[in-house]
């Protein structure tokens, strides 16, 4: 059986304070199969060519400014997973960059350490080489045979992201520009609408507001590439909102 795709998202670090969210994730990891490694693509890493991250374990990265000291104290050592780079520079013909020094950001590591907080499993990051829709699909394509081999491809963003209208005391209620993004998501991705999903900044309601720039949302397109072009289920796992932002998160058999 192949291992799921996920897309995901990610949270800022005080992820890690909201109990609700973090038992989504904990949840989530008990029902994947194990996997034998983990690749996760995030949102803070856009780099091209497409670049391998360290495949040692390394220190994080702390790529978040302002927060309690708390938060950059935290660790995460999973293992590197060497193998796993060779062959995804295999699969893509050898263009690609190492940056052997490069650890897990933020998008990568917050919710990892919520669903993996062992740490046992080998961990590689690599970089978004583009924002661009198709060519990301393209990219998850080219990565889907990682799936019989175990490997659970993690595309990490946030369904909904604008820090200019983020509000803390939103609760559980959402703007209506971040509920029809998020429920406009929810339909394309569980119908597979791909093309209106790769056409979203014309075919989504809000879409310049709930992603102003799009780094956010383009880790799903590598993780719809990497699904099948008939997968068994597609579903959201994870939702409801965050400070007024979409967190919803799917799931890809
Ligand atoms: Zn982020």
């Amino acid at each position: 059986m192949r291992t799921p795709a996920l897309y995901l998202s990610h949270g800022a670090p005080p992820l890690a304070d909201d109990p609700t969210w973090t038992r989504q994730l904990a949840d989530w990891s008990t029902h994947l199969p194990h996997p034998t490694a983990i690749l996760i693509v995030s949102a803070h890493w856009e780099a091209a060519p497409l670049t391998i991250g360290a495949t040692h374990t390394t220190p994080l990265v702390y790529d978040f400014w302002g927060f309690p000291q708390h938060y950059y104290d935290v660790t995460y050592t999973p293992p590197g997973a060497p193998a796993l780079a060779t062959e995804i520079g295999r699969l893509l013909d050898g263009r690609v960059h190492q940056d052997p020094e490069r650890g897990l950001d933020h998008g990568a590591y917050v919710p990892l350490v919520e669903m993996y907080p062992d740490a046992d499993i080998p961990t590689l990051q690599i970089s978004m080489p583009t924002l661009d829709p198709q060519e990301l699909f393209d990219l998850g394509r080219k990565l889907a045979p990682l799936r019989d081999q175990g490997v659970l491809i993690i595309g990490s963003g946030f369904t909904t992201h604008n820090l200019r209208e983020i509000d803390p005391h939103a609760g559980d209620n959402a703007p209506a520009w971040s509920k029809e993004f998020d429920e406009w998501t929810d339909l394309a991705v569980t119908t597979r609408d791909i093309d209106a999903l790769i056409d979203f900044q014309r075919k989504a309601p809000a879409a310049h507001i709930a992603h102003p720039r799009t780094e956010h949302y383009a880790p799903l397109f590598v993780a719809l590439g990497a699904s099948d072009d008939k997968p068994l289920r597609q579903r959201a796992v994870v939702d409801g909102y965050w400070y007024g932002l979409a967190k919803r998160s799917f799931q890809f058999d």
